[in-house]
């Protein structure tokens, strides 16, 4: 079973996340396990400090580099196989869908979150990799930490209850999800595209191909690489080039043209 552990000043943070809903239940399914190390573990002063001033002046308090060492060395050892050791910070590589199905396939990994205004680089030489959860700034990498487990534990196997429902989701073919639309067909006057109700299946799976295309294309345009999506789509999606002016001028989740009468976005 792949096994994830943190190291922090408020390992108190993790459990109530990790042990609600699909998380908990797929710790005590054991499709994984965590567990969270408190970096105070590895001072040796009676006011358990890890952090200082950074020479050169500035505001705030940086993370010394000596606890992190400590935590890092003495939890390394005590497993069984070396852990795969993940730092965070704004300067990291971007974490997106590709890095969590990376990381799904590793059995440990030791996640180290800073604090304050950060590190003291030195201590940055003890990861495998760094990694940024987005350009903008967090008080500390927990939350980082907990949005990289929570990405990779959903696709271990046997996380989620229906195994399909990873698969074809926002990422996972290179596209943004399709609408999805549930009880009652209409609500407060919007309506649910016909097809969707029609029991065709080849027709379901072309309209939500299709909508995926649209989506992508009014959102996340930079998402649509050469390869992805084949010449007779490109063409489709040009002649539809409306519907995709559309989609971006609506926003997410305002999808206006969607009644029992209509096409449908
Ligand atoms: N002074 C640093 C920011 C420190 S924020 C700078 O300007 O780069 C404190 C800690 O929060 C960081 O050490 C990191 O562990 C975490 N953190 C903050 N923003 C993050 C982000 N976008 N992605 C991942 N971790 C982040």
């Amino acid at each position: 079973m792949p096994t994830y552990e943190a190291i922090s000043v408020i390992p108190e943070v993790f459990g109530p996340y990790l042990g609600a809903s699909v998380l908990g239940r797929a710790q005590e399914r054991g499709v994984f396990s965590f567990v969270a190390h408190d970096l105070r573990t590895w001072t040796h002063d009676r006011h358990r400090t890890v952090d200082d001033a950074p020479f050169g002046g500035g505001a705030g308090m940086l993370m010394k580099a000596g606890p992190i060492f400590e935590a890092v060395e003495s939890v390394s050892a005590a497993g069984s196989a070396k852990p795969h050791v993940i730092f965070f910070s704004p300067c990291g590589a971007r974490f997106d869908q590709a890095a969590a199905e990376r990381l799904s396939h590793e059995e440990r990994l030791l996640f180290v979150c800073g604090r304050y205004e950060g590190m003291d680089e030195r201590a940055y030489s003890l990861a495998d990799e760094v990694l940024s959860v987005g350009d903008y700034v967090l008080t500390g990498g927990e939350l980082a930490a907990l949005a990289v487990i929570d990405a990779v534990v959903r696709l271990l196997p046997g996380a989620l209850g229906d195994d399909m429902s990873a698969v074809e989701e926002s990422f996972s073919d290179g596209l943004l999800e399709y609408a999805q639309y549930t009880r009652p067909a209409t609500f407060r006057g919007m309506g649910t595209p016909p097809v969707l109700l029609s029991g065709d299946h080849g027709a379901v799976d072309l309209w939500r191909r299709r909508d995926a295309l649209l989506r992508t294309a009014a959102w996340r345009p930079d998402l649509i690489e050469p390869g992805e999506v084949s010449r007779e789509e490109h063409a489709w999606l040009e002649s539809h080039a409306e519907d995709v002016e559309r989609l971006r001028a609506s926003g997410m989740g305002t999808c206006e043209d969607v009644s029992p009468e209509g096409e449908g976005c």
